[in-house]
């Protein structure tokens, strides 16, 4: 059961944006009259805000976004200095709005996710819940294979005992101590969906329907998203590394068995000729050395970028109006 209720917490909600000129007017549109409406009803405080990443984007984003900031005093906007990726962009966005809010939301700029779905984080931050997990409840506007992929990949994360909320993306609300938590994972590989359990403090689900895009296509391509399976994988266990090993020890212990059939083989005089089977072994073989030294190599690799200590993400701009009050609007 969560700790003691909460008061309205001064909430930000964090939207990073990739190439989103299509979809920007509508979602700094959408979130306002959400938050307009939210700081009437009391559920947050007046000076509540949003805050748009640009992450590097190459068309109009951050143009829109700056002139979003001129006209509203409830708009921030943090401009990256280059394309990081989604996780980044957030990490980004969370890092800049943790010291200025109690309650962050962090939502795509498409707004396939039911903004509706805020209302109910924010009632789950007052009744002491410190995170509040967005999760789909059905995924009919996602593509087939968009879908079954990611059941698969719940499934295999599963099994390999990675603590992940399924069908929960990013679309989270995480108390500003929670932030804190999360931003003390300092790992360049940052996988923040499997890392948002680790941090503990109470935690609650809010179930929605999933939209589809408003405009624009995906900003993760297969290419991504594979990426981002990989690296939730690679950050988040070793149990590939440990699979290796059983799958070692189980050929070696095959190997010693047909050995032993072999010598029976040879001194009962029953010897064959067996070039396709030492050929099929040697492919084999080969196959699972190739295997085993690239899961370990991407582990490797991991070490190899934490080990460099490089920074996640530059700052170019933060534009922070002083004055953020929507009561006064
Ligand atoms: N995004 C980002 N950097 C990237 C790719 C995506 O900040 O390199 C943002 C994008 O603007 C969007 C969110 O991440 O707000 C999710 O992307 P998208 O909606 O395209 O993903 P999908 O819903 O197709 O998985
Ligand atoms: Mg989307």
């Amino acid at each position: 059961m969560p700790a003691t209720p909460r008061p309205a917490p001064r909430l930000a909600i964090v939207v990073p944006c990739y190439n989103e000129e299509e979809v920007f007017a509508y979602c700094q549109q959408e979130l306002s009259a959400l938050l307009y409406t939210m700081v009437q009803d009391e559920m947050v405080q007046p000076d509540s805000f949003l805050l748009f990443v640009d992450d590097g984007s190459r068309d109009t984003t951050w143009e829109q976004i700056k002139a979003a900031c001129t006209d509203e005093s409830h708009v921030q906007g943090l401009k990256l200095s280059r394309n990081e990726g989604h996780q980044s962009a957030l990490l980004a966005g969370l890092a800049a709005a943790a010291p200025q809010a109690d309650a962050i939301v962090s939502i795509d700029a498409d707004l396939q996710d039911d903004i509706q779905a805020i209302r109910r984080m924010v009632e789950g931050y007052h009744a002491g819940y410190d995170v509040v997990y967005g999760v789909r409840e059905c995924r009919q506007t996602d593509t087939w294979f968009k879908r079954t992929s990611a059941e698969g990949f719940y499934r295999l994360m599963a099994a390999m005992g990675v603590r992940q909320v399924s069908n929960h993306a990013d679309f989270r609300l995480l108390s500003q101590r929670a932030v804190n938590g999360l931003l003390r994972y300092t790992e360049r590989n940052a996988y923040i969906r499997g890392l948002v359990p680790l941090v503990g403090f109470p935690s609650t689900e809010v179930h929605y329907a999933r939209g589809l895009r408003t405009a624009g296509e995906s900003k993760y391509p297969l290419r991504k998203m594979l990426a981002l399976a990989m690296e939730g994988i690679t950050s988040m266990t070793v149990t590939p590394l440990r699979l290796i090993a059983a799958l070692g020890f189980s050929i070696c212990a095959v190997s010693l068995a047909a050995t032993f059939y072999v010598l029976v083989m040879k001194f009962t005089g029953n010897t064959v000729e067996g070039w396709p089977s030492i050929i099929l072994s040697i492919f084999f073989m080969g196959g699972v050395q190739m295997l085993s030294l690239g899961i370990i190599g991407e582990y490797v690799g991991k070490i190899y970028l934490e080990a460099k200590q490089r920074p996640r993400f530059h700052v170019e701009s933060f534009l922070q109006n002083p004055v953020k009050n929507l009561s006064q609007l």
